[in-house]
């Protein structure tokens, strides 16, 4: 079943768009059928969640890091991890710098933006992206790859629209920027339920779980 919704997502998505199999609760065994069923990345909320699926998967996928991460787990998660999507502190991206720094990686990150601009929620408020990224662009073993937003939780993705709007142009403005070290490449934005409007915004990266694992078994 996994398998074949997977094969599914993947040919209906447009060109150069990138899957993430969101595969948080999702045991070890579910992840390797997603797996064989073309997956080749797949995203993870939780450190050890992931130390554990990477245990049985191998290396044969990509991991990225989708939740929020403390900064007390950020030597672990460079260890593990091929792109950091929720970068949205310089706090955190100083942390990630220096366990970068002693096992000699450079990490691809994207800067998590609070589109809804929710104070409870993760994610840098819109309007001080660009200095957030300013101020990360001048460290050395992180790479600054483009932008991630959950957008407010919303039963109609209708309503996600205008804050993938938000980010698509704040993506674009950036990119006209041309910062050093910068590079504006990856957008991600949607979900099982708003990835196809994501798309029609200007994703190229979709974070998908449900849709492909089914109902998650707890949360
Ligand atoms: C769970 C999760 C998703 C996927 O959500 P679904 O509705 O199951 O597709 C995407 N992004 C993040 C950050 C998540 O935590």
């Amino acid at each position: 079943m996994i398998k074949e919704r997977v094969r599914k997502i993947l040919a209906e998505l447009p060109e150069g768009v990138i899957l993430v199999g969101a595969a948080k609760t999702r045991t070890p065994e579910e992840i390797l059928e997603a797996v064989e069923g073309g997956l080749e990345v797949v995203g993870e909320n939780y450190v050890q969640e992931a130390e554990k699926a990477i245990a049985v998967t191998g290396s044969r996928v990509k991991w990225h890091m989708i939740g929020h991460l403390q900064t007390n787990k950020a030597k672990k998660a460079v260890r593990i991890f091929d792109m950091i999507e929720t970068v949205d502190s310089i706090k955190l991206a100083r942390e990630i710098d220096k366990a970068c720094a002693k096992i000699g990686k450079k990490m691809p990150v994207l800067i998590e933006i609070n589109s809804g601009e929710e104070p409870q929620k993760s994610g840098v408020m819109p309007d001080e992206a660009t200095s957030l990224i300013k101020q990360i662009s001048t460290l050395e073993n992180i790479r600054v790859m483009g932008l991630m937003t959950m957008g407010p939780f919303a039963g109609d993705p209708e309503e996600a629209r205008p804050y993938f709007q938000k980010t698509k142009r704040l993506f674009d403005k950036l990119k006209e920027e041309n910062i050093p070290n910068v590079e504006m490449r990856y957008l991600s934005m949607g979900m099982s339920n708003s990835y196809s409007v994501a798309l029609e915004e200007g994703a190229n990266m979709v974070r998908i779980g449900t849709k492909l694992f089914g109902e998650r078994h707890y949360d």
